[in-house]
């Protein structure tokens, strides 16, 4: 059981694996605008450095570029940290689908060695997981006590979900076995600056094509749909379960409740963007490598994790886009 750890504390140290990626230089940001001290893991694989350039001076920051499977570093690191952040994985449906095998490695055995860690130094964990577990599911919207329907092995598209069902399976077993405090998480979709399109995440994807005057691709007819949460309140929920005494050996889904069709989004953003782009539907067969499948709709259910932090997201798509829109405008 975590002894050390004291929550009231203003200050407590962290280790972020996946650090520079998206959501871990943000949430690294935050823990450091809190008093915190932060660690930041990674290998940089999906991770970029850029992410994290403005917190490099920072003399509570320090970046190891290592990976999660290395022992030596994370029983460094973890030595010095209450709470360690697992956020290191692999992401991104296109990546998913394009490299099975170090899609299950990385999830599967990095959690696992993370967790191994976290307990020989008596660390919190928090443990990102995904809504892609849902799989299929059609009862809207998706509770944390809901059953889940995965499609078949020969999809790769599953093996994410999959293995990030391993990874919970295994983060509550530390806790039921061993007391560990361990808190997963299922993130919904995701967004705002800094996010890469390049493993097929659409907004920054429909952005760059607005921008840029290029057809916006919609991929199969448009009608699925999705929520978009802006991680500068993901992160508050992270941060939130981290800091809370009680909320652990639970699951707890962090998302937006605005749904929005995918089709709709792409007329948002061009709209938003005032870009003369046209859009255009992209068959499935077309857009993804076989071993793909889409989910039609995927709404969460956030009334677990707003009763126990009250959280709840606190900007719209509008807000969202105008942040995006914003930030591939100072890429280009
Ligand atoms: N999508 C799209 N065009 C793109 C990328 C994605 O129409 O360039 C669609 C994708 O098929 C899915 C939705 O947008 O229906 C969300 O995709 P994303 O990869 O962002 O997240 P997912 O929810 O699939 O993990």
């Amino acid at each position: 059981m975590n002894t050390h750890l004291n929550t009231q504390s203003k200050s407590l140290t962290y280790l972020v694996t996946g650090g520079a990626g998206f959501i871990g230089s943000h949430l690294s940001e935050h823990l450091l605008n809190q008093g915190n001290t932060v660690f930041a893991l990674d290998n940089l694989s999906t991770g970029n450095i850029d992410n994290i350039q403005r917190l490099q001076g920072h003399p509570n920051f320090h970046f190891v570029r290592d990976d999660i499977m290395n022992q030596m570093v994370l029983d460094r690191l973890a030595s010095q940290s209450d709470i360690v952040v697992h956020l290191a994985a692999a992401v991104g449906v296109q990546l998913i689908v394009e490299r099975p095998v170090h899609t299950i490695e990385t999830n599967i055995m990095g959690s696992e060695m993370v967790l191994k860690t976290a307990l020989r130094y008596g660390c919190r964990v928090l443990m990102a997981s995904t809504s892609e577990v849902y799989g299929k599911g059609i009862k809207i919207p998706f509770n944390e006590g809901d059953d889940v329907l995965l499609g078949t092995t020969d999809k790769s598209r599953w093996a994410y979900a999959a293995s990030k069902m391993v990874d919970e399976f295994l983060g509550l077993a530390y806790w039921q076995e061993y007391g560990l405090e361990v808190v997963p998480f299922r993130l919904f979709n995701t967004v705002g600056a800094r996010q890469t399109g390049q493993y097929g995440m659409v907004i920054p994807r429909f952005v760059q094509q607005a921008l840029r005057g290029d057809p916006i691709k919609v991929y199969g007819d448009g009608t699925q749909s999705r929520c978009f949460c802006d991680v500068r309140d993901v992160i508050l929920a992270i941060a939130g379960l981290a800091e809370h005494s009680d909320v652990a050996g639970k699951l707890y889904n962090i998302g937006s409740t605005e749904e929005v069709s995918i089709l709709a989004l792409a007329e948002k953003v061009k709209t938003q963007t005032g870009s003369a782009s046209e859009i255009v539907l992209i068959p499935y067969t077309e857009a993804y490598p076989s071993g793909f499948e889409d989910m039609q709709r995927r709404v969460p259910d956030i009334g677990r994790i707003n009763a126990r932090l009250d959280w709840k997201p606190t900007r719209d798509l509008t807000e969202i886009l105008t942040s995006v829109i914003e930030f591939e405008k100072s890429r280009m």
